[in-house]
């Protein structure tokens, strides 16, 4: 699975910006198993380069977008990520393996309370996980020197951006479920401006919530 990410990130490197992960990406995904993430009658095709269906109408990501987007948050030791939707946890669980406190929120309850029981049994003490509509984000746990946003939104929440320290950078899905899906890299300058950058075309499930 790592090699496959490895080359499609290779193969996208003229419009990402990234020809290569750092090590601590790649060292993420080559321990953090799969397979745990996904239901159990998929558990033969948990190492493919592709997105899966974990219920409720939702998706965990394909390794190498969930590599990508690891990799634009520039996550290092010790950093407080935050993360919207968190699904099955997998994603959680490679923030984690590089981050020092991971936070992270899913709108479905049942897929939420699972990832947070599987994210425990796995042995993962630095992530919370919490239920309820990411586009508030965490106010208590903020700031966050990165924020990764995992359903497409039609634009960035301003409490994200709130929550988002000086410096700091937001990789989220920017469009709409029927129209082309755009990867963004959002970065809060040291004077507070802001920057954006267009990534690569993708397809997220949506940002739902009342917002
Ligand atoms: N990161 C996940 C993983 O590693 O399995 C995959 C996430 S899936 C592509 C997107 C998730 O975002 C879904 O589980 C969905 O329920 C959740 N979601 C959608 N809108 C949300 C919101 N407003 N707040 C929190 N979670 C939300």
């Amino acid at each position: 699975m790592v090699e496959e990410v490895l080359a499609d990130t290779a193969a996208t490197s003229s419009y990402s910006g990234s020809s290569a992960f750092s090590h601590d990406v790649i060292a993420a995904m080559k321990k953090v198993e799969r397979h745990h993430f996904v239901p159990s009658e998929l558990t033969a095709v948990a190492y493919h380069n592709r997105p899966l269906p974990i219920g409720y109408g939702q998706t965990i990501s394909q390794p190498f977008i969930v590599a990508l987007m690891t990799d634009l948050m520039r996550v290092k030791a010790g950093d407080r990520v935050l993360e919207i939707g968190t699904g099955s946890g997998y994603q959680a669980a490679i923030l984690a393996e590089i981050a020092g406190s991971v936070y992270s929120i899913e709108i479905i309850e049942p897929l939420g309370k699972q990832a947070g029981e599987r994210l425990k049994s796995l042995g993962y003490r630095n992530v919370q996980t919490r239920v309820g509509d990411g586009y508030y984000g965490w106010p208590e746990a903020a700031p966050f020197d990165a924020i990764i946003v995992t359903a497409a939104a039609s634009h960035v929440p301003p409490p994200l951006l709130q929550q988002l320290k000086p410096g700091g950078r937001m990789v989220i899905p920017l469009g709409t479920q029927f129209m082309t899906q755009y990867l963004m890299l959002v970065e809060k300058q040291q004077d507070g401006s802001v920057t954006s950058r267009q990534i690569l075309p993708v397809r997220f499930v949506p940002l739902t919530g009342g917002h």
